[in-house]
């Protein structure tokens, strides 16, 4: 059975994503940044872990302890995600640097020390949620959308760096999906957001699963180096 870890499993799209991998073969990690998330995970029988991608040393001892347990991934799905929405004249500093660590830092650490798993496997899949920001841009959120176009690069060279191993890398990029995330959209109404979306309503997070199971799957063994858009059509 091939074991698959992802960020972020403990809500919204993540744990969608554990789940529907979890139904489909998989033996699944999940990370949450509370133990009481881990417990929740548990409950789902995904394997939980304490992890905080703002926290170097919390990254450290949740690998630690993945190797001490002898965990041998195959699947890493680089979830996990803030916001800390502001305009460039007010954010400050730290908002910058806690979106830079959780989207961009943390998916250059978990990809660097589970490719290393990967590599012995002779097979493996990367998986980073990006998100339409990336491409479109948003208000307010110049930190967040720099930071997934950063995922986007990375997932580009990284993919262009082991795809002789059987190895792909490959990003998602959601657009108003209906999580805790997306409750928290300051100013702006869901209704307002909705207008621009050509289906006429956010996704749901097992939509965004589908997806990702099945660049897991073989069948989707020739598809590296793409960010593939889920929107409704907002972003085309
Ligand atoms: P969510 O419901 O807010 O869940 C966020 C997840 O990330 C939770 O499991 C949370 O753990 C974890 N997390 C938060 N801070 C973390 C940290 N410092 N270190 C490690 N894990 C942390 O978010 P979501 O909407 O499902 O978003 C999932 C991914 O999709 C993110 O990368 C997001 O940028 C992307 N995305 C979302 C949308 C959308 O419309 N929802 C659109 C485009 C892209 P706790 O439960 O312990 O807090």
């Amino acid at each position: 059975m091939k074991t698959a870890l992802i960020t972020g499993a403990s809500r919204g799209i993540g744990k969608a994503i554990a789940l529907e991998l979890k139904n489909n073969g998989f033996s699944v990690i999940g990370t949450a940044t509370t133990a009481e998330g881990v417990k929740k995970l548990m409950e789902d029988d995904i394997k939980g872990y304490v992890l905080d991608l703002n926290s170097p040393k919390s990254v450290e001892d949740f690998w630690n302890k993945i190797e001490d347990n002898g965990e041998l991934i195959s699947v890493l799905v680089n979830n996990a995600g803030i916001t800390r929405d502001n305009i460039v004249l007010r954010m400050s500093d730290d908002q910058w640097s806690d979106i830079m660590n959780v989207h961009l830092n943390g998916t250059f650490q978990l990809s660097k020390r589970a490719l290393k798993m990967i590599l012995k496997n002779k097979w493996g899949r990367i998986i980073n949620i990006s998100s339409a920001s990336a491409s479109i841009g948003n208000r307010g959120q110049s930190n967040y959308a720099a930071a997934k176009a950063g995922v986007e690069a990375f997932t580009k060279s990284l993919a262009k760096e082991v795809g002789k191993r059987d190895i792909t890398v490959n990003a998602v990029a959601p657009g108003f999906i209906s999580t805790d995330m997306t409750e928290q959209n300051e100013g702006v109404s869901s209704k307002d957001l909705v207008k621009e979306i050509p289906l006429g309503r956010f996704g749901e997070p097992n939509e965004v699963a589908n997806l990702v199971r099945f660049l897991c799957t073989d069948d989707a063994s020739y598809i590296t180096g793409q960010t593939i858009h889920i929107n409704g059509g907002l972003y085309m």
